[in-house]
């Protein structure tokens, strides 16, 4: 055992939550053994009975929601409303979900060759033995145990590698997950940061990252040294597109809703606003009448923002919006510290005059601001959204609905909401990833439990006979046989196929 410890505080309060032993190369190694011995037996398990474990699992969140809700609130700071309503209500539909979807999307699968139809084919999925989660900070239960079900149940041993910022919702769940009759060490949790998750990588079969672009190019380099597969889930800059007909009530509290849960500290938030510039100054109004209504305090109390989960993200979005500010932006609401409180409270922001330069538009903000620009038409508002090194999420409003599907197929996004927002992750049936920096693997859908195995494809001889037409020994007839097969199968034309090209053998082979 490692003799480093972790420090976890509330970022809420600044007080200390615990210490944490964390986890050396060689605790991660010894980890990943015992993991292997556990998926063995948990790889027999029929879906049917991996599902029946799932579901006590789910039981006991259950019953233990009060407890996860505390845990999560002090890691985080977010109000104990958004452990329910996001995270502890998106585990428990997922453990609904995976544990009927999961043989839907796995089962074996009969091929039928078009051209070999003497042979038997079958495609299967197997699970790739451990699989490593590492996560970042921003939803502990739904990053960690969202993740593990489906792995868990495509018949994977799992790792957790929580974010440094908050292990303990993680623990939690292991805790947890033991008192149900999941095989021991099937599912565990290495506590630390950079190191702890490089040794992650270096040891199990597979890793599902979720978090920044920068890490994410890390974790992708070092698989590759292994050569075992991962999918990256990174950052995103998502643009909200508000056109002139759109219904701005409902827009004006998509965006609110989108652009503030959880403090903005979501990879979908929206984080940039165009508006044509016939709406603007009411849409602009709207915006800023709901954002003064906000509430913000402490996890336990009835509010609608908490505070940032950590220091360093707040000095960033602090940096961000003093950038912009330099260059011409305006402060609407908010733009300071809230100093009612001891923690990383900052006040929800809305910035108007900001342009393409700043550091608020081009790089993502974790953090409660709402940046809105004015644009000439709908041609412009796609232009600048596509203006982005990310592509994970985007949102259109617009009463049109042909125009808003148009605007849809050319925004350069893995997903799109058309007339809502910050929806998609809660629809497991439909794969949710991104583009371009925001990385290229889908959670969700069938991508989203088959990325956790391997396809093997089994071929079955049928009939039995002594030998094939392309084996051993060759001779000039078979050859002559293959040419004239060729010619049948493929050359264009009734006449032509009849035709062997070159003439006989002997012919082109003097
Ligand atoms: P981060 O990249 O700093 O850290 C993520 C995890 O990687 C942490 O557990 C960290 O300890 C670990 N890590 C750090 N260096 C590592 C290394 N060299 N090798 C292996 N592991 C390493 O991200 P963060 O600040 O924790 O989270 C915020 C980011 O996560 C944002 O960019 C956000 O957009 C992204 N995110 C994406 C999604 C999505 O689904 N696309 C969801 C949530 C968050």
């Amino acid at each position: 055992m490692s003799s480093q410890t972790l420090r976890v505080r509330n970022p809420a309060t600044l007080e200390s939550i615990g210490e944490l032993p964390i986890a050396s190369s060689a605790d991660v190694a010894a980890a990943t053994a015992r993991a292997r011995q556990a998926q063995v037996e948990w790889q027999a398990k029929s879906f049917k009975d991996r599902a029946k474990v799932l579901r006590h699992f789910r039981d006991l969140l259950i019953d233990e929601q009060d407890r996860l809700a505390d845990i999560v609130t002090s890691e985080t700071g977010k109000p104990r409303s958004d452990v329910f309503g996001n995270e502890l209500f998106y585990v428990c539909d997922a453990i609904g979900f995976w544990t009927k979807a999961a043989e839907k999307w796995l089962k074996q699968r009969k091929i039928r060759p078009h051209l070999l139809k003497v042979k038997k084919v079958l495609s299967t999925y197997q699970p790739l033995g451990v699989v490593g989660i590492i996560s970042p900070w921003n939803f502990p239960l739904v990053l960690t145990a969202g993740d593990a079900v489906p792995a868990l149940m495509a018949g994977n041993a799992v790792i957790i590698k929580p974010s440094e910022l908050t292990p303990f919702t993680a623990l939690f769940v292991a805790d947890l997950a033991q008192k149900t009759s999941l095989p021991n060490n099937l599912l565990q949790v290495v506590v630390g940061g950079a190191e702890t998750g490089k040794a992650l990588i270096d040891n199990v079969d597979m890793i599902s990252f979720t978090g920044s672009v920068e890490v994410g190019k890390h974790v992708m380099r070092r698989a590759a040294d292994r050569l075992i597969p991962i999918s990256l889930e990174l950052g995103g800059k998502d643009p909200m597109i508000v056109l002139k007909d759109a219904d701005l009530e409902r827009a004006a509290n998509a965006c609110v809703w989108g652009a503030l849960m959880n403090c903005g500290q979501v990879c979908t938030s929206i984080e940039r606003v165009y508006v044509e510039e016939q709406i603007y100054q009411i849409f602009v109004g709207k915006i800023v009448e709901r954002v003064r209504r906000l509430r913000q305090g402490r996890s336990g109390d009835e509010v609608e923002l908490g505070s940032m989960s950590s220091e360093e993200q707040l000095k960033k979005v602090i940096a961000q919006i003093d950038d912009a500010v330099m260059k011409g932006a305006k402060v609407l609401t908010g733009g300071r510290i809230n100093a009612s409180f001891p923690g990383f409270y900052y006040e929800p922001t809305v910035l108007v005059d900001v342009t393409h330069d700043m550091s608020i538009i081009q790089d993502e903000t974790f953090g409660p601001v709402i940046p809105i620009m004015k644009v000439h038409n709908a041609d412009e508002a796609l232009k600048l959204a596509n203006d982005s090194r990310y592509g994970l999420d985007a949102v259109v409003f617009s009463r049109d609905s042909a125009k808003a599907w148009q605007m849809a197929q050319r925004l350069h996004t893995g997903t799109v909401c058309i007339n809502d927002g910050l929806v998609n992750y809660i629809i497991p049936e439909a794969p949710m990833g991104g583009v371009k920096d925001s990385g290229f693997s889908r959670r969700h859908g069938p991508e989203g439990i088959r990325k956790y195995c391997y396809q093997k494809t089994i071929v079955i001889d049928r009939f039995g006979m002594k030998s094939e037409m392309p084996w051993f020994p060759s001779s000039r007839k078979k050859t002559a046989q293959m040419r004239r097969m060729i010619s049948l199968l493929w050359r264009s034309g009734w006449r032509n196929k009849l035709a062997t090209p070159g003439g006989s053998l002997k012919k082109s082979h003097p």
